[in-house]
């Protein structure tokens, strides 16, 4: 059974919500994963443009500082966006992160993208998957020495939620490790919107991209790995989103142990439940809470830990105003909201490959 730490909301002039932090950091082994001049990599999502409901960058502060209390070297790290939005390469993604205040001066460490300018710096990590060998892991994440989590818990259209699996998962995979969690569809070239420009064909690792009036692809050759169709300027070689809730799910488990193979014993997880969102914090806005803000979490346990903050979010009543007004007493908030994601599978199947274990303590500090 897995360690759970929890804290509530409330806050008096004797103990405020930064001093709770700090105690939940210390209470879930934060001190002793990180070494002297270790690299900490802090994986945060830094908030698309439009969206607040992304976590406050004091709280993100309050943990640079323990890491450096503990000796540690921390820096912000998030990987880029498939989709054009505001975070799909490394300048897009600091000036956004920068808009929404997790800016140098207010966080106290750096901010490094992890996949690179364009997100095609990763590293390739061998794991025993049922859909992959291998995961495209950002490389500034691989290379640090520790990782702490910092998730915002809230919905999410695909997954039904999207908590620590997802942060680590999905976040953490490079731009065409995204597109490869997204579609099993192999690419397709739009001949009337290419300008034979070539680039694709020369990041093809297989070989497969044949260009001369347009570019062309060899099924045969092609592997599926994405990277045509994050490189493409023109983006005549379409993303593919035609995602199974189940399989993507799966999917981000295999990249989350990709992830984490190398951090055994240096990691740690904390889940902001607040602002609970309906939508992920990619999406250029943030409709009203569906429950109450409920409280932070941390676990060295990432499974247990999405599966604290679940149970949690289903055992409130939903707010009115919010997009489940009509169904306060549903004890499945994001299977009311999302009719045909089944969020469990990312657990179940996360305690499957060992990443964690379903079954939990929770400990109020
Ligand atoms: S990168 Fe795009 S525009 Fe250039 S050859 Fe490939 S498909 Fe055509
Ligand atoms: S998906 Fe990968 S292997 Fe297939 S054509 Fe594009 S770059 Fe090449």
């Amino acid at each position: 059974m897995a360690e759970v730490f929890f804290t509530d909301l409330r806050a008096s002039s004797k103990e405020n919500l930064l001093d709770k932090l700090a105690g939940l950091c210390k209470r879930a082994g934060l001190m002793d994963i990180v070494k002297k001049n270790d690299l900490v990599a802090l994986k945060i999502h830094f908030g698309e443009k439009g969206n607040l409901a992304y976590i406050r960058p004091q709280f993100v502060r309050l943990i640079v500082d323990s890491v450096r209390a503990a000796g540690g070297k921390p820096f912000l790290t998030d990987a880029n966006t498939l989709y054009v939005g505001s975070r799909a390469n490394s300048v897009d993604h600091l000036e956004t992160a920068v808009w929404n205040g997790f800016d140098f001066a207010v966080v106290n460490a750096p901010l490094i993208i992890a996949d690179g300018l364009t997100g095609k710096e990763y590293v390739n990590i061998p794991i025993k998957g049922m859909h992959f060998q291998e995961v495209k892991i950002g490389s500034a994440a691989v290379h640090a020495n520790a990782l702490v989590s910092i998730t915002h818990f809230k919905g999410h259209e695909l997954t039904g939620f999207g908590g620590t699996l997802k942060n680590i998962g999905m976040g953490l995979g490079s731009r065409s490790g995204k597109q490869m969690m997204h579609s099993d569809v192999l690419p397709r070239v739009k001949a009337e919107k290419c300008l034979a420009c070539g680039m694709c064909s020369h990041w093809c690792p297989a070989g497969a991209i044949n260009v001369e009036t347009h570019a062309a692809i060899d099924e045969q050759l092609c592997w599926g790995c994405g990277e045509c169709t994050v490189t493409c300027p023109e983006r005549a070689i379409g993303i593919n989103w035609k995602s199974r809730p189940d399989v993507v799910q799966e999917k981000i488990v295999e990249y989350t142990m990709g992830a984490l193979k190398n951090k055994q014993d240096k990691a740690v997880h904390i889940s902001f439940v607040m602002n609970v969102s309906p939508e992920c914090d990619c999406c250029s806005f943030n409709d009203s809470p569906v429950v109450r803000d409920i409280g932070i979490l941390a676990s060295r346990d990432p499974v247990a830990l999405d599966q604290a903050c679940i149970d949690l979010v289903n055992g409130e009543k939903a707010l009115p105003g919010s997009r489940l007004a009509d169904n306060p007493d549903t004890k499945d908030k994001f299977g009311t909201l999302y009719k045909n994601v089944d969020w469990s599978v990312q657990l179940a199947y996360g305690e499957k490959m060992g990443l964690g274990v379903r079954e939990y303590r929770l400990i109020p500090i």
